[in-house]
Formats: structure tokens, C-alpha cells, sequence
């Protein structure tokens, strides 16, 4: 006899530790059996099939071992859309939606602007630009070819059709072009940080995360170059560490950046700093 819903939702629980074990169950569930958790909550005594048990065993010993439940399942959300992911790419994070939203703030809902989102990664960021602004153009680069297939893929599933991208490291591989934003979430861990043996982190590609001693190389490197790749008046917007909004600041203002800005995430932490081009 095979267990049901419960039984082997309530047995996963016990295995997981940690404040996410129930979610956690309830996702491997419905992504690794494509049984919803709406109809897991209806129909808690029905019977799993031999072939859905296996599954969600083998699924369930992965995530035991520390895998990242969004690698294990192949997806992740985010802003509204369901997004490809693979250990190539950093798992899309919603402190990340906060780098989203004041990038909308400040683009006019018709504008037709050019846009660059710089190592793209799953796409995240670029894709809910190009959803939210259909008539911007945005080019999205990544030093990995692994990492642009699968923002490629994602623009193809969610049907997105103003977006482009390119191969290389930051804007090197879009030289000649100007725009109106800039955005970027680059890796801003120290290389010494403990957070790095922690949760998700172990498993994700490192140099998406670890920038420097002090975390700061890529956004040193960004920052000026993106002066020149600017036109006048357009916006550079960064992700950062809760504790950089200062020197990122300082850098920014340093290359000229004016009405620069630092906004928290929904945790409270200083997450994104901008500044406007002269
Ligand atoms: N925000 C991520 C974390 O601290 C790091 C992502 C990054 O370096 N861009 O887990």
C-alpha cells in the first residue's frame, strides 16, 4: 500500500527542518508529481501512486542533502512569472523585485527606452522590465553562455519579444550602444562571508555571488563604466549588500551620478542605489 497526500507530506515535514519544512513538502509535491496544493489540501487521504512516490523520494533525499529546493524543481517565481532555473544561475531572489520596482518607478509606462540589464542571470530582471514596458528594448548580457540559455528560454516561454542578449562580461559585449537605464544585480558577497556556507548559497554558481574581499570589485568596475554608456540624464540602478549603500554611493558620486538614492527591500535592508547620468 502506498501512503496518501498527508501521510507522506506530514512524513517529509518531519525530515526538513527548518521554518519552510511544510511549504517546502507541499512544493516538491506539486512540482516533482504535478499535484497542485490546492487539490493536496482537498484530497489529503487519496493515494499516491508507486510512480509518484518514487519521484517525490528521490526529490525529497535531494533536498535533505541541502540541494536547493528551486534546482531540484527547475523553477522559481518571480515578479509574475514562473522562471526557468538550473545550478548555472543565481535563483532569483524577491529582494531582487525591490531592484524592479524602482527601475518602473522611474520608467514612464510609454516610454520607448533603451534598457540594459547586466549578468542577467535566469533573465529575472530584464524579463519583468520587457513585460512591464513592452515598448522598451532591453538587452540583457552574462559572461556565461549556460546562464544566457536559460534566459533565452525563459524570454521564449514567457513570449517575450523585446529583449536581446549578449555574450560577455558586463557591458563590454554592448560597447557602442547608449541607454536611457542601466540596471544590474551583480555579485556583492565578500569572499570571506559566512553567509556563504549558508541556506541556498553553497549550491549557487559563485561567481554570480562573491565579488573581492570586500564584495564591492564588480560594482567598482560597473559603476564607471556605465557613465559613458549612458545618454544624458539616464539611470544607473544597482542591487547591493545591506551594508554598501554608502560606498556605493560614494562611488557613484564620485563618477558624477546626481539625485542618487537608496532604497530598502521588504526585509528593511538597504538593497538598491541609483543615481541619475548628467
Ligand atoms: N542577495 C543574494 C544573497 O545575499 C546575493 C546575490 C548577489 O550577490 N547578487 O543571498
Amino acid at each position: 500500500m502506498t501512503p496518501t497526500i498527508l501521510e507522506i507530506l506530514t512524513k517529509a515535514r518531519s525530515k526538513l527542518t527548518g521554518p519552510e519544512a511544510r511549504l517546502e513538502s507541499e512544493l516538491l509535491l506539486a512540482e516533482t508529481c504535478g499535484i497542485s496544493r490546492s487539490y493536496q489540501g482537498i484530497h489529503p487521504d487519496e493515494e499516491l501512486s508507486e510512480k509518484h512516490c518514487l519521484q517525490f523520494d528521490s526529490a525529497l533525499k535531494r533536498r535533505i542533502a541541502g540541494e536547493p529546493l528551486a534546482y531540484i524543481t527547475g523553477s522559481r517565481g518571480f515578479w509574475d512569472m514562473d522562471l526557468k532555473v538550473s545550478p548555472e544561475v543565481l535563483i532569483p531572489r524577491p529582494d531582487t523585485e525591490c531592484l524592479v520596482e524602482q527601475a518602473l518607478l522611474r520608467i514612464p509606462a510609454d516610454a520607448g527606452w533603451q534598457i540594459a540589464d547586466l549578468g542577467t542571470g535566469s533573465g529575472a530582471i530584464a524579463l519583468a522590465l520587457a513585460r512591464e514596458r513592452p515598448q522598451c528594448e532591453i538587452t540583457a548580457t552574462d559572461l556565461s553562455m549556460a546562464a544566457l540559455v536559460i534566459a533565452e528560454e525563459n524570454a521564449r516561454l514567457q513570449g517575450t519579444k523585446n529583449i536581446s542578449f549578449a555574450a560577455g562580461s558586463w557591458l563590454q559585449p554592448i560597447k557602442s550602444s547608449l541607454f536611457e537605464m542601466i540596471v544590474c544585480n551583480p555579485p556583492y558577497i565578500p569572499a570571506d562571508d559566512p553567509h556563504l556556507k549558508q541556506g541556498d548559497l553553497p549550491a549557487e554558481p559563485e561567481h554570480a555571488l562573491i565579488s573581492g574581499s570586500d564584495g564591492l570589485d564588480a560594482i567598482r568596475q560597473i559603476i564607471p563604466d556605465s557613465v559613458s554608456h549612458l545618454k544624458p540624464g539616464g539611470f544607473l540602478l544597482l542591487e547591493h549588500a545591506y551594508d554598501q549603500a554608502r560606498a556605493v554611493s560614494r562611488l557613484l558620486g564620485h563618477v558624477g551620478f546626481k539625485e542618487i538614492f537608496t532604497k530598502k527591500d521588504y526585509g528593511g535592508n538597504d538593497r538598491v542605489t541609483g543615481g541619475k547620468a548628467d
